[in-house]
């Protein structure tokens, strides 16, 4: 975190979804900032599930949404699997605390009840909007007669809870747009407990972020007309507002919303498809936000992350998802591990595609198969079908590779210099791998032939196929004489094909 965001020592930040779908991209990126935020400032990641849509609220979203932020390295100090000090993290779980609040406001003369049905709202609604005036609540019980408001109370009739919107200006005080003013009374006596004796949406929010001690609240622009009401709410309860940070959301190549008409918007998806989770958070993060003028670094691990990023860097502007940008930012990622790691990263996929074979091979092989597919990369999953070349039987040809073999001039001889060669050479490390091909281009040269004309046959008779890994992997996946006898079967086969 730079020196200029020194405000932001300590913060205390919440990711505050609602369960009601997988974790979205744009979730995730608002995950990200509060996590860098807390991470960078030495502060505290609250998560909040927001499951007070109860029909909605499903607990597989919630798991997913946990899921995939641990995948991304998300991780967070309270919430509703660990607990902390300001539990319960699920506001379906904290309803009296929110009735309590309701309560307060009530009593204070800051909220008043609303007996309005729904029916007549509607009826006023439409006549409002037919006499061409914007509906806003016409505050027909906010000042009700003693005597009436006594006979509704004695009727035990439904009612709401609805907050008293006071007169002036509102401030919203938005790190990214500065101060952000409106008159609040362009603003609904908004309800903050619905007839059901649940707490309303702004009201949950506020209470839970006055309760849980959040200081900087950053989410989505879809929020900052809320932000409003939240405010005031804050205000009203006593509460100092904390800071407020709007981000853009995100949008397609085409300019609307990033929807699942662009491609897969969940992280589970990007996750499954084998995005790297460093490099996805990257990209998110790149999203809006920029080291600094005249800096074009683009590869950042989330630990750099942590310490380069601040929302002096962070841009207002509208943030257009660029499918292209992420894989070369995956490719990237990948290119920067080692061997070792790339295979680590890609054995999980091998489990998911039931790809057992490759799963048996010893360590160091699966390692040769993993390095040999992994230069073209821009995703785990790009190399799978190119690492089953190598546990294909021996002599196993496919169609287009058979004719290529038919009708390869000299092939026999072509052949015999192949096994010739490997069967000289006794190791089978990447330079003895690099000899060999070296030595069958020089066998070639030679008899005044092309290279191709030993190396296409000997691709292949070793693989079967007419596209797979480069040479000296196939060497030192099968050593010199493994590649020597898968070509002896080959030749075999052909030898019995012309009999
Ligand atoms: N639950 C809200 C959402 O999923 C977030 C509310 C907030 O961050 O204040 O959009």
């Amino acid at each position: 975190m730079s020196l200029a965001d020194d405000e932001l020592t300590g913060a205390r930040v919440r990711f505050a979804p609602s369960p009601t779908g997988k974790l979205h991209l744009g979730s995730g990126r608002t995950a990200l900032f509060n996590w860098l935020v807390a991470r960078g400032s030495g502060g505290a990641f609250v998560l909040r599930l927001e499951d007070t849509d109860s029909e909605r609220s499903k607990a597989e979203f919630e798991l997913d949404i946990m899921d995939s932020m641990r995948w991304m390295g998300l991780d967070w100090d309270e919430g509703p699997d660990i607990g902390g000090p300001h539990g319960p993290y699920r506001q379906s779980e904290r309803m009296e605390i929110y009735r309590g609040y309701g309560e307060r406001l009530l009593a204070e003369g800051k909220a008043y009840k609303c007996w309005c049905s729904a029916t007549e709202l509607d009826e006023r609604k439409k006549a409002a909007v037919a006499a061409g005036k914007a509906w806003r609540y016409d505050r027909k019980c906010a000042s009700l007669a003693p005597d009436e408001l006594a006979r509704l109370e004695a009727e035990d009739a439904p009612y709401t809870v609805r907050f008293r919107v006071p007169a002036g200006t509102v401030a919203v005080d938005d790190m990214l747009r500065g101060d952000v003013n409106v008159d609040a009374s362009e603003i609904d006596d908004f309800i903050i407990m619905r007839s059901d004796g649940t707490a309303g949406f702004h009201l949950a929010v506020v209470v839970d972020d006055i309760t849980m001690e959040i200081t900087h609240i950053i989410r989505g622009d879809d929020h900052l007309t809320n932000a409003v009401r939240h405010v005031l709410l804050f205000l009203a309860l006593g509460a100092a507002a904390p800071r407020f940070l709007h981000h853009s959301l995100l949008f397609g190549p085409d300019g609307t919303k990033l929807s699942k008409r662009h491609g897969s918007t969940s992280v589970s998806d990007y996750r499954e498809q084998g995005y790297l989770p460093d490099a996805l958070v990257n990209y998110l993060a790149l999203l809006s936000w920029s080291p600094g003028a005249g800096d074009e670094r683009e590869i950042f691990t989330p630990a750099q992350l942590i310490e380069e990023f601040s929302i002096k860097g962070v841009s207002a502007s509208k943030a257009i998802f660029d499918f292209d940008k992420l894989n070369w930012i995956d490719r990237q990622h990948i290119k920067a591990k080692s061997d070792s790691e790339v295979t680590d990263l890609v054995e999980p996929f091998l489990v998911k595609t039931g790809r057992g074979e490759l799963l048996d091979l010893p360590r160091d092989r699966l390692e040769i198969a993993v390095t040999a597919v992994r230069n073209s990369l821009e995703r785990l999953t790009d190399g799978l079908d190119q690492m089953d070349t190598f546990v294909r039987p021996a002599g196993l040809l496919d169609a287009k590779a058979s004719a290529e073999l038919a009708k390869a001039n000299e092939r026999d001889e072509a052949l015999e210099i192949c096994m010739r060669v490997l069967r000289a050479e006794p190791s089978s490390d990447r330079e003895a791998a690099e000899r060999i091909v070296e030595t069958m281009r020089a066998e070639a040269k030679e008899r005044g032939w092309g290279a191709k004309k030993i190396l296409w046959p000997f691709r292949l008779a070793v693989t079967g196929l007419t596209i797979g890994p480069d040479l000296v992997y196939l060497i030192m996946f099968w050593g010199p004489s493994g590649c020597a006898d898968r070509i002896e079967t080959t030749a075999r086969k052909l030898e019995g094909k012309r009999e």
